[in-house]
This record gives structure tokens, C-alpha cells and sequence, in this order.
């Protein structure tokens, strides 16, 4: 299956995706993990992205989409691949599209994780104290959030409009939440993905 996880920061999505990439033996590819590990390495490409992700804001479209399409191309995402963290904005959905159509492999679904706005603000202010993650001060918390909003929100029209969007009420224990997702995954799978 070829997958999307979409979803404000604070909705959960990496923990259900490591969950739904093992139980679908597919490479869970998150965007975010790659350009952390860049910074890490202090490579040109983490060196470029360092300071934007500290603001919590967002990498340009440009060099994100090429990142996703050269990690695509790699041989373990032949099968299929669950992407979390991309696309994220109209412009990367729409290069990511023709990408996919080139190759004859359309996506199967999008999985988008619904949870109210008080409810992330206050999951994000958690992991902060929890995880010491520098991107997850106050002002970065509200940039990334707005950065959703603005940006990232429209993908879920965009993907509704294509039949795709599937959603999953993120609301609630941690195993409530996987077990809808996979019952939701299942679901798509018996339709024919
Ligand atoms: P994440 O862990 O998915 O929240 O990503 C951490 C940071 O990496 C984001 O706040 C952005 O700065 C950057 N990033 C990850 N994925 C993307 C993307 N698809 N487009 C632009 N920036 C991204």
C-alpha cells in the first residue's frame, strides 16, 4: 500500500505510524526524522534546514520534494511506503502527484488524524518537558501550528476531492487510536488497495 499520514504536530501521528508500518511491513519514511538526522550530521541539507525547523516553520517546497522523490526511488519503497510528514503543503501534493502518476503508482490513502486544537496545544506544552525538544517553545508551538493551518490543512480538501482521505478520530488512548487506524487500513485494503 502506498499511504499518507496527515495531521497537525501533537496529533500522535509518528507513534501510530511506527505501529502501522510494522503491522503493514512498510518503510514508514517521515520527513521530519530525515531532516533531524541531516542536522545531526551536520550535512549541507541539514545545514540549510537547522534554523527554519527551529522557528518551527517549514523547509521549502523545492527541496523537500526532491529529498521525498530520491528516497522514493530507493528499492524497499517499491512495495509500498507510509509517508508521515509529507506532503505538507498544495505545492508539494501536487509535484508529488505527478511523481506518482509517472510511475503508475497512485496512492491507496490518506490517513488524516483528527484532534481538537486546545487538546495539541497542551500535548505539545507535555512533550516539550518530556522530550527537551528546542523546536517546542511557545512561539515555535503556535509557528508550527499556524504553519498547519495555513499550509497544510488544505491538503485535506485536496485529498478529499480524489476520493482518498480517509479519518481517524486521534482522540483517546494510544491502542483506541491504532486499533481504528488499522481497522480503518483494513477497510481499505478489502476495497481493493
Ligand atoms: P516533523 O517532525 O514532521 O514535525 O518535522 C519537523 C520539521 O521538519 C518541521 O517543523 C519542518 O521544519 C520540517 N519538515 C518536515 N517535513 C516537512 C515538509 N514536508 N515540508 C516542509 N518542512 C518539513
Amino acid at each position: 500500500m502506498r499511504l499518507v499520514l496527515l495531521g497537525p504536530p501533537g496529533a500522535g501521528k509518528g507513534t501510530q505510524a511506527v505501529r502501522i508500518a510494522e503491522e503493514f511491513a512498510l518503510p514508514h519514511i517521515a520527513t521530519g526524522d530525515i531532516f533531524r538526522a541531516n542536522v545531526a550530521l551536520e550535512t549541507p541539507l541539514g545545514l540549510q534546514a537547522k534554523a527554519i525547523m527551529e522557528r518551527g516553520e517549514l523547509v521549502s517546497d523545492e527541496i523537500v520534494i526532491q529529498m521525498v522523490q530520491d528516497r522514493l526511488d530507493e528499492e524497499d519503497a517499491m512495495r509500498g511506503f507510509l509517508l508521515d510528514g509529507f506532503p505538507r503543503t498544495v505545492p508539494q501534493a501536487e509535484a508529488f502527484e505527478r511523481f506518482l502518476r509517472a510511475r503508475g503508482k497512485p496512492l491507496d490513502g490518506v490517513l488524516r488524524f483528527d484532534v481538537p486544537e486546545d487538546e495539541l496545544v497542551a500535548r505539545l506544552h507535555g512533550r516539550r518537558t518530556l522530550e527537551g525538544r528546542a523546536d517546542d517553545e511557545a512561539q515555535v508551538i503556535a509557528n508550527r501550528l499556524a504553519e498547519y493551518r495555513d499550509k497544510t490543512a488544505p491538503l485535506e480538501a485536496f485529498y478529499r476531492d480524489r476520493g482518498l482521505l480517509v479519518e481517524i478520530d486521534a482522540l483517546g488512548p494510544v491502542d483506541e487510536v491504532t486499533a481504528r487506524t488499522l481497522g480503518a487500513l483494513r477497510a481499505l485494503e478489502a476495497a481493493g488497495a
